[in-house]
């Protein structure tokens, strides 16, 4: 197969350089959509090119001067022998148009940037889990891995060093795995993540509705928790069939042992639902949105001591 990249003499050049140049970002383009074909040079693809380089180049400098943060957002338990926990989400504040995970990890991951970022997030998460628990506030807190990170063979022993050299339990997190990045080598994610489990991690299957949805993720791998997708919270009320589907998953999960914990819960009307049909955790606007890691600490040392109403 070839990807074939054509510029034009004299539109889209007047020197053999520049016209190589850009036959070589048109080639880039042919790639990008999927190989085995041509593609004729347009200034777009130059505008593009350049904006790609100019992110890789910003996420490049903001992981060597650390200029990432986590915040962390709480996932309330709806029964009272369950406590109460957070999720780690990355923040770039210099990140100005980019600076929203949901653009920039995906970019990092097709870059080759996010086994950096995924170290940082890991040893941030962990770091304050310790001073947690120095503090005399113990806090469990869950990660998101993207599915390099966890096509990695030596993805347990990275976790368990780390845990390790910040003396703190593995139990204390627990790490949430997206569906796309199950379906990859399914056999082989099943061993990691019986490692991972043998380890003391706990898992989560992230966005569970989002993709394939298969019901066999629930079944086969060793996952303690599922958490249903937000799009699936914020359409509850527009027709009976999400309802369904969200009384489905919360059934099916507790006949065969996996907490619950639903995403994206922004509304009275909402929890109140999830409540009813037995989910186990929720997390949204509603309860609370992500903040740093002080408002964090206050927000759970409140929770924890509320008095019954
Ligand atoms: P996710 O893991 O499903 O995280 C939940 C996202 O929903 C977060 O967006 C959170 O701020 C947002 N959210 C929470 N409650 C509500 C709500 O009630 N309403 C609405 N509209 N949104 C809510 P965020 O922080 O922008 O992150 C987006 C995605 O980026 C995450 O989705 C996750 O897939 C990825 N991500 C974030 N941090 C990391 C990280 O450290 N590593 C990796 N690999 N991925 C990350
Ligand atoms: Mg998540
Ligand atoms: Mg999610």
């Amino acid at each position: 197969g070839a990807s074939i990249g054509i510029a034009m003499f004299p539109d889209d050049g007047e020197s053999s350089e520049h016209l190589m140049k850009n036959a070589d970002a048109a080639m880039y383009q042919a790639k990008a959509l999927g190989r085995n074909r041509y593609c004729f040079f347009e200034p777009a693809i130059e505008a593009r090119l350049r904006s790609e380089m100019e992110l890789f180049t910003a996420l490049r400098q903001a992981i060597e001067n650390e200029q990432f943060q986590l915040h962390y957002q709480p996932i309330v338990p709806l029964s009272d022998a369950l406590g109460s926990y957070g999720e780690a989400l990355l923040r770039w504040p210099g990140g100005g148009s980019q600076a929203s995970p949901g653009l920039f990890i995906p970019f990092a991951e097709q870059h080759g940037l996010i086994e950096d970022i995924g170290h940082f997030v890991l040893h941030a998460a962990c770091r304050f889990v310790a001073r947690s628990i120095e503090q005399g506030q113990p806090q469990s807190i869950s990660i998101n891995l993207s599915a390099r990170q966890l096509a990695m063979s030596d993805l347990p022993d990275i976790l368990s060093q780390a845990v390790m050299q910040h003396g703190i339990p593995a139990a204390a997190i627990e790490l949430e795995l997206t569906e796309s990045s199950l379906i990859q080598n399914l056999t082989a994610i099943s061993h990691t993540l019986t490692r991972l489990r043998q380890a003391g991690f706990r898992l989560a299957i992230d966005d569970f509705g989002a993709g394939y949805s298969s019901l066999n993720y629930l079944v086969e791998l060793p996952v303690d928790k599922v958490k249903i997708d937000q799009r699936f919270i914020w359409s509850l009320f527009n027709s009976p069939r999400n309802q369904a589907v969200v009384k489905a998953i919360l059934s099916l999960a507790r006949s065969i042992g996996i907490q619950t914990v639903a995403e994206g819960v922004e509304t009275a009307e909402q929890l109140a639902f999830l409540q009813a049909h037995g989910c186990h955790y929720v997390q949204g606007y509603y309860l609370a949105r992500p903040m740093n890691e002080q408002d964090y600490l206050v927000f759970q040392a409140l929770a924890q001591n509320k008095s019954p109403a």
